[in-house]
């Protein structure tokens, strides 16, 4: 999960509709899910940790802070289930890099990292309610090829590609290519997949941590909290504290 870094919001007062707060979001971040990290150009929504539905929190509804952007699979599972601070990890407060892994056939799973059961409980307790810990949803075409509408076979489907944009920069080691695989990256979403096909490739991590500027344009992947990584690109834990409530257990 894309650590990310929000920023202090663009206005002092609590926005009096919270979805007018959606094009400063995306603008910031980049139009990717909070949580499973899948790029989608429409249908992003201006997601709230602390559900705006449960009474405790609706002072909550117009606070940037509270604010993620979510995709309609992980909101729907999320819901209004209460969120402990404490108890999740966050992408805006916590080195979500660090807390989980994804592998090969797509799945995501707590991070050997996590060398405790306190945190590794965290980690499991916040794929389930976002819904990251599905299983596949198994569709065939009429040709019998699956066909990747859940987030799980997507995150096999780009491992594909990542591992393919790999092979072409080993055989092509240019310049040209290392900016030409970010592009890829920011057009298909899953930050950590391509962090982790390139994990042995300081470099290739660098440039999609940072993204990179050209002709007056940035590509990469906006918003990524770059405190939470070396400058190799390996993951910082704790995450160095942002003031906000809960965060720095990974
Ligand atoms: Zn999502």
């Amino acid at each position: 999960m894309r650590p990310i870094n929000r920023r202090p919001g663009p206005q002092i007062l609590d926005f009096e509709n919270y979805r007018d707060a959606f094009p400063e979001l995306q603008s910031r971040l980049g139009p990717y899910c909070s949580y499973c990290e899948r790029r989608i150009p429409t249908q992003l929504a201006v997601e709230h940790i602390q559900p705006k539905g449960l009474k405790r929190y609706e002072h909550l509804k117009g606070r940037w802070d509270n604010f993620l952007l979510g995709c309609v699979n992980c909101n729907g599972t999320k819901t209004d289930k209460d969120v402990a601070l404490d108890k999740v990890f966050l992408p805006d407060r916590d080195n979500t890099f660090f807390a989980f892994t994804y592998t090969k056939d797509g799945q995501v799973l707590p991070s050997p990292n996590l060398n405790d059961d306190a945190r590794r409980r965290i980690a499991l307790h916040t794929l389930a309610l976002t819904g990251l810990d599905k299983g596949p949803n198994e569709v065939m075409d009429e040709n019998g090829k699956i066909v990747a509408i859940d987030r799980y076979n997507q995150r096999k489907e780009i491992w594909l590609v990542a591992l393919e944009s790999k092979e072409d920069l080993r055989d092509a080691p240019t310049p040209q290519m290392k900016r030409q695989i970010v592009r890829t990256a920011q057009g298909h979403g899953f930050f950590s997949i391509w962090m982790e096909a390139f994990a042995d490739d300081a470099e290739m991590r660098r440039m999609l941590i940072d993204g990179f500027d050209r002709n007056g344009e940035f590509y990469g992947f906006p918003g990524t909290a770059r405190d939470c990584f070396d400058p190799t690109g390996q993951p910082v834990s704790p995450r160095p504290h942002n003031g906000l409530d809960g965060g720095s257990k990974v």
